[in-house]
């Protein structure tokens, strides 16, 4: 784990500062949001019904989580794999070292894997002296830039701009700079396309287990995920306990959702199958291949009151439509998962204690959960989160009074409606007349960044009382 402070709002203010961050967030934030909406518009069944059959498989899972895992197991050992289980970040790096000694492996290519990230495997994989190399476009560029960690689960590198990667490529690689994608992604391919015949590893993630199958399903856009899983001798699949799908089928109907969620993208480029070793007759796939189970938290989940965060497919579907991801980018998150799903899985892996601010990195919008696939209800979770953090303390003691008064005013009617009266003039009076409030006395933080709008007209009660006697005397 890179850090144990995942502290938001201690992070946020640079990244609002960061001109240069903000410009790329802007150019890069609307293109998934529009995609989603085109690719859901033209599906031609019913994308609500689909939704609804997404939710029931991975409930199903997460049910009976123990029982599906046993099935995978066995279903995979007949293929010839060999499946390990990993409690938490420092065993996978134990376990993926030991399997690279084994088989003599000076160098590992990868694929995408957030469970490598939570493991931060290429430190614990040099620190062995082994190389890891990244083989994802935007995984490469990351660690090309000094291992800087991902800032979005889909585009890790959706922080930087053309000329940046052109600028780190040239450094690393001793050429002159390239100015357009195409020419970027061709000479990636050609340093890349010599890891691939020369790794003895390729570690993958997976985007799905199949129970009744024993395999491992990737779905990537870039063909380095194929590359990975069929040319090294040895495969490792490093892949959170919860992935697992009870059948082919079932995966089907989950590939229907997750690149429309997630890029917009009817089907990505890639969907690969892989499944157990190389037989007898087969033209490639691994010698050998271990299947790396990893809890790091997730057990603990099953059955609770956050057993829904369990569905995820991780489809980035709820950062891309969030509006404090689309301020700060993924880095303010401080750990592996940014955006609304970050929010709640950071908290809950690492401790609430450890990412204090995140439940509180959410607008409750609920763009993210009505976008969400497989209907994650995010905003009731963070605020499920919120409640155990007033239970816990963990709150500023200011805002734990301020909000038990505000409760004790909202059980008092006449009382709220006098203490709105008052709050409402105070605000006029900060505004003097204009629309803008400059400096919020009580709270100067709210305006630090920016000025709030005066309060404008009447108050919401004043509002209601007006259109409820407007209803009675329309006799309505
Ligand atoms: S929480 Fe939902 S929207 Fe967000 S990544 Fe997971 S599946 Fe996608």
């Amino acid at each position: 784990m890179r850090s144990q402070a995942m502290h938001f709002q201690a992070r946020v203010p640079a990244k609002l500062a960061d001109e240069r961050l903000q410009a790329n967030l802007a150019r890069a934030s609307g293109r998934f949001v529009a995609a989603r909406a085109q690719a859901v518009a033209e599906y031609e069944g019913d994308f609500e019904a689909l939704r609804d059959a997404g939710r029931d498989i991975r409930d199903r899972v997460v049910a009976d989580l123990d029982v599906w895992l046993e099935t995978f197991e066995a279903s995979a050992a007949a293929r010839g794999a060999e499946v390990l289980y990993a409690r938490d970040g420092e065993e996978i790096g134990r376990l993926v070292v030991e399997i690279a000694r084994r088989h003599g492996v000076t160098k590992v290519v990868k694929s995408k894997s957030m469970l490598s990230e939570e493991a931060d495997l290429n430190a614990v994989l040099e620190a062995a002296g082994i190389t890891p190399v990244e083989t994802d476009l935007g995984e490469y560029i990351q660690q090309l830039d000094d291992n800087e960690p991902p800032s979005h689960i889909l585009a890790p590198a959706f922080h930087k701009s053309k000329e940046e990667v052109a600028e780190l490529f040239a450094r690393a690689h001793g050429r002159p700079p390239v100015d357009d994608i195409a020419g970027l992604t061709r000479e990636a391919r050609e340093v890349l396309r010599r890891h691939f015949l020369t790794a003895q590893m390729g570690l993958s993630g997976a985007n799905f287990l199949v129970a009744e199958t024993g395999s491992a399903v990737l779905v990537t856009n870039e063909g380095n995920g194929r590359m990975v899983t069929t040319l090294p001798p040895v495969h490792v699949v490093v892949t959170g306990i919860e992935k697992i799908v009870p059948t082919l089928e079932d995966v089907a109907t989950l590939l229907r959702l997750l690149p429309r969620s997630a890029s917009g993208q009817r089907i990505s480029n890639y969907v690969t199958v892989a499944t157990g070793v190389r037989a007898a007759g087969e033209l490639d796939g691994p010698d050998h291949l271990y299947v790396i189970l990893v809890d790091n938290g997730r057990a603990a989940l099953a059955g609770g009151e956050f057993a829904t965060m369990l569905r995820c497919i991780r489809c980035g579907a709820c950062m891309n439509h969030c509006p404090v991801y689309q301020s700060v980018g993924g880095h303010a998150y401080g750990w592996v998962y940014p955006g609304p799903m970050g929010a709640v899985l950071t908290p809950l892996f690492t401790g609430l204690e450890n990412a204090r601010d995140l439940p509180q990195a959410s607008t409750l919008c609920n763009q993210c959960g009505a976008v969400c696939p497989v209907r994650i209800p995010l905003p009731g979770l963070l605020r499920r989160l919120r409640e155990r953090q007033m239970d816990e303390g963990l709150r500023p003691r200011r805002e734990r009074r301020a909000l038990r008064l505000w409760g004790w005013l909202a059980a008092r009617p006449r009382l709220y409606r006098l203490a709105v009266r008052v709050a409402a003039r105070y605000l006029d009076w900060l505004a003097d007349g204009t629309d803008r409030i400059r400096v919020m006395g009580i709270a100067p933080e709210w305006t630090a960044g920016r000025d709030l709008p005066a309060p404008e007209g009447r108050t919401f009660r004043d509002l209601y009382a007006a259109r409820r006697k407007h209803s009675k005397e329309e006799g309505r």
